[in-house]
């Protein structure tokens, strides 16, 4: 068993769920979270049935189903006529999966209560407000240089994952390429305590297609102030951040899309840069890259921090079976070996597919899509093709049948 820790880069939820994985396996881990605390922006908030499993060898499904919204349909509408065009299903899943549904659980809820799980290892550590700002590897062994309150340390330990972000510091440290590109537009996500998801009842995971403006609908369990509604919908590349963020401009873009009397109340008002991008390898010797570290995707689908949470899993496994002797070394290998292409079979092109969806413009093309979609809806077999491959279910049945 090794001694020195092993260093997880970055607290964020992919961050926190690593360092759980690995602490109960008994194996001693530090965190390095750059922030203060846990960041409750709101982005990922839907946990699909693949997750869902993995956070039950966790011993996190319980609390992740208990504070978050089960939602077993998704649909997919055309704002133009106002017709909704498909309705899918997870529940079709049922014989495969004891989660036959996407939990919509915000994701700092989910970092938050991995952290408290953490706190109970006495050899796990997790300091915030500590940037790691250098990193450097030997052959048996990497050292991290780290800026905190009281100045600069430096921490050596026996692997190191990063899970610092899109803008990762041990991606860039180890001269890793994050191949890809960035939309031209951002993405706006609005939230409120205004039950709009009246206006498209039955179902609190909606995408409303529109070759103009484009929205989704989802719903989260929130916080002491209830329910919350996000709308999801693409800016213009030249409206300036004052343009978009003043509170008229806010207000109108809901009316637009839901008009409704009197002002919304708006709880968040955020903006996102979104990207298509992977790292060229996961993995450099003895340091990992997992989470938005590794791969960037827009959010349609939901999938980023769930192939996050399944990195996780991989590497912590692969590096607990090494550490204890029961596997050589080269294992690890497998693990840029299966996520990277996973991720750009599973993650970049549904992610792509459904933002081309969203904001079709050739109205033939449009039909055809629609067409297929109903097509893939009515029909059994498909329909659970469909929802396997949205769920992540495929990619991780896929992986699993690699090592059969
Ligand atoms: C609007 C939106 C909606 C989304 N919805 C979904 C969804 O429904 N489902 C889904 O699966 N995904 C979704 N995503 C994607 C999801 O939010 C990300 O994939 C997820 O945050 C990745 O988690 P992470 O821990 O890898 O990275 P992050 O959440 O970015 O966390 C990285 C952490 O590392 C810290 N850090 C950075 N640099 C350093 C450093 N040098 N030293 C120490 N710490 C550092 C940061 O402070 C941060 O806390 C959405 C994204 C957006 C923007």
């Amino acid at each position: 068993m090794s001694e020195r820790p092993i260093l997880v880069i970055g607290g964020g939820p992919v961050g926190m769920v690593t360092a759980l994985a690995l602490a109960r396996q008994g194996l001693p881990v530090q965190v390095f979270e750059a922030e203060a605390m846990i960041n409750d922006m709101p982005r990922a908030a839907t946990t699909h049935a693949a997750t869902l499993e993995m956070l039950a060898g966790l011993g996190l499904v319980d609390e992740v189903i208990h504070r978050g919204l089960v939602e077993p349909l998704f649909r997919i509408w055309d704002r133009e006529s106002g017709k909704m065009v498909a309705e899918f299903d997870f529940g079709i899943l049922k014989d495969e999966t004891p989660y036959p549904f996407a939990v919509q659980c915000e994701q700092h809820k989910l970092a938050g209560m991995t952290l408290e799980r953490l706190r109970g290892f006495p050899d796990v550590t997790v300091d915030f407000s500590a940037r790691v700002t250098a990193l450097t590897q030997s052959a048996d062994g990497v050292e991290i240089e780290v800026d905190g309150a009281a100045g600069p340390r430096r921490i050596a330990g026996s692997y190191a994952i990063g899970t610092d972000g899109g803008r990762s510091t041990v991606r860039k440290a180890l001269n890793i390429e994050f191949e890809g590109y960035t939309h031209p537009e951002r993405f706006m996500i609005l939230t409120t305590t205004e039950d709009i998801g009246l206006r498209y009842p039955g179902c609190t995971r909606n995408y409303i297609t529109d070759p103009e403006a484009w929205f989704s609908l989802f719903k989260v369990s929130g916080d002491e102030r209830g329910p919350l509604w996000r709308v999801l919908s693409a800016t213009r590349p030249e409206e300036t951040d004052a343009e978009l963020m003043h509170p008229d401009a806010t207000e109108r873009r809901l009316q637009n899309f839901l008009p409704k009397r009197g002002r919304y109340d708006v709880v968040h008002r955020n903006l996102y840069h979104v990207h298509q991008r992977v790292a060229a390898s996961f993995r450099n010797s003895r340091v990992f890259l997992a989470g938005d570290a590794a791969h960037v995707n827009n959010p349609l689908g939901g999938l980023g921090l769930n192939f996050g949470v399944h990195d996780a899993v991989e590497i912590t496994t692969l590096l607990g079976q090494v550490i204890r002797g029961e596997a050589p070394d080269h294992v690890l290998d497998l693990y840029d070996r299966h996520r990277r292409p996973l991720n750009i079979e599973f993650v970049q092109q549904q992610t792509v597919a459904n933002k081309k969806r969203m904001e079709e413009k050739d109205p033939a093309a449009r039909q055809r899509d629609f067409d297929q979609l109903r097509r893939t809806m009515d029909d059994p077999a498909l329909h659970r093709a469909h929802v396997r491959r949205a769920s992540l279910l495929e990619s991780v049945r896929k992986r699993a049948l690699a090592d059969a």
